[in-house]
């Protein structure tokens, strides 16, 4: 048997020449809606190719570039190589959003994202058309990093953080910062059949993320059955093996053309709608109790995190007249207004009568009726979820209240 041709280490110099020669190349991986089954955007990836035709993946030369400051004029070459490419993709398919990776150390100093405010502001590039995905790396550098993002999410940029879950920051932490997306892990999609461990860690980001108003992607989805589970746990996009590889340009836009909707189902959102149901009840519930064992007399608006009062604009409602709608042929879909603006009007009499310093009987009764109303809510909410015949597929583990 002959011997492997011995791997010849990868030198600063040989990734200099590399950009010199026009080497390095992207592909571009889908991701997809899982709501609609939309392509909705896609991950740009680089690619080095050697002259002798070998491709080498990011793997094995980003680290050293990471480790010098060459990281920086790779991410430069790749925003000016798919600002190119974006022109050719957006003429395919106008509503995609595509995305890049940066490093830490690009946000050392404000150049890079002095160069992607002015492809912006000449309008190389729609801000919305773009998403930047960055690591904790960018975290440690609070001062100009901080900034940076601030300034991009500022002119409508979405900030996605990547590998969520493998690093040491939790969501609260990340939720001070602008990021509007987070990318969970494939160590933890890739174990979702095995480990319940990994499974509740996923839910859990998933619920908290939707409580932050962040997208959730999971990447790394590599069969059906991922992508099912996903579907139900409410994460709204999917990227993996099983959706697309990264493909070279013309193979990704070939792809564009030629792609058929995968599965949707808007039965994640259903999850998620009565779990934000939950979550106001609880809010309406706490604030009254403060409100009435309050001596004074506080107005609502002065409260923080005082629950939404009117229907069409709690959580609950927001979904209903937004993306529920898709169910508006099914019929408890139509019975759930009704015992939902009951809900609200319940909800702003017990508030006022708790500032209003009522009798405990009084709080209590209120207290009670609020909840019968919230069953009849949930118990619609169940019945859409059933009329959907989700008994084909795994559900979640039923709420905790
Ligand atoms: P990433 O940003 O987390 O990108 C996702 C990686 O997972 C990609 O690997 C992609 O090909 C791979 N992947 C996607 N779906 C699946 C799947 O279903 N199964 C498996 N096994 N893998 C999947 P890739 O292209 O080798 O990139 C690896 C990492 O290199 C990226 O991870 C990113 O951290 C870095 N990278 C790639 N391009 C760039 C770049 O332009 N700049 C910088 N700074 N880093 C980059
Ligand atoms: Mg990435
Ligand atoms: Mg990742």
């Amino acid at each position: 048997m002959s011997a492997r041709p011995v791997e010849q280490k990868v030198t600063l110099q040989d990734l200099k020449r590399a950009i010199d020669n026009k080497e390095f190349e992207l592909h571009y991986q889908p991701k997809v809606s899982m709501v609609t089954g939309e392509i909705t955007g896609a991950e740009a990836l680089i690619r080095w190719r050697k002259n002798d035709g070998t491709l080498v993946p990011p793997m094995d030369f980003i680290p050293l570039a990471e480790e010098s400051d060459f990281i920086r004029e790779i991410t430069r070459y790749v925003f000016g190589r798919l600002v190119v490419d974006c022109a050719v993709i957006s003429a395919v398919n106008s509503s995609l959003a595509v995305s890049f990776n940066a490093s830490g150390k690009d946000f050392h100093d404000e150049k890079l994202t002095e160069i992607i405010v002015e492809a912006v502001n000449s309008r190389l590039i729609d801000a919305a058309k773009l998403e930047i995905e960055v690591t904790e790396t960018v975290l440690v550098d609070e001062g100009c990093a901080r900034k940076c993002l601030d300034q991009l999410a500022e002119i409508g940029i979405p900030i996605a953080m990547d590998d969520f879950g493998t690093g040491h920051s939790g969501l609260v932490e990340l939720s001070k910062w602008p990021f509007s997306i987070l990318k969970i892990d494939q160590k933890f999609i890739r174990g979702l059949n095995e480990s319940a461990k990994d499974r509740e860690i996923l839910q859990a980001s998933i619920r908290m993320a939707h409580q932050l108003n962040m997208d959730v992607v999971a990447e790394g989805i590599e069969d059906e059955e991922t992508y099912r589970v996903l579907q139900e746990y409410g994460c709204r996009t999917g990227q993996g093996y099983w959706i697309s590889k990264p493909l070279p340009f013309l193979e990704f836009i070939l792809f564009l053309k030629q792609y058929k909707n995968l599965p949707a189902m808007p039965i994640g959102l259903l999850y998620m709608a009565q779990l934000d149901h939950i979550q106001w009840r609880k809010t309406l519930i706490d604030t009254a109790l403060f409100l009435h064992g309050s001596g004074e007399n506080r107005e609502l608006k002065n409260l923080r995190g005082s629950p939404e009062l009117q229907h069409t604009a709690c959580k609950l409602g927001l979904w209903y007249y937004d993306a529920g709608r898709v169910f508006s042929d099914v019929e408890s879909y139509r019975q759930l207004e009704q015992p939902h603006m009951e809900l609200h009007a319940i909800g702003k009499d017990l508030l006022q009568a708790a500032r209003d310093h009522c009798s405990m009987t009084e709080l209590a009764a209120l207290i009670q009726q609020l909840s019968e109303k919230s069953l009849q809510v949930l118990e619609v909410l169940q019945a859409l979820e059933n009329s959907l015949h989700v008994d084909q597929y795994s559900v979640p583990e039923p709420l905790a209240e």
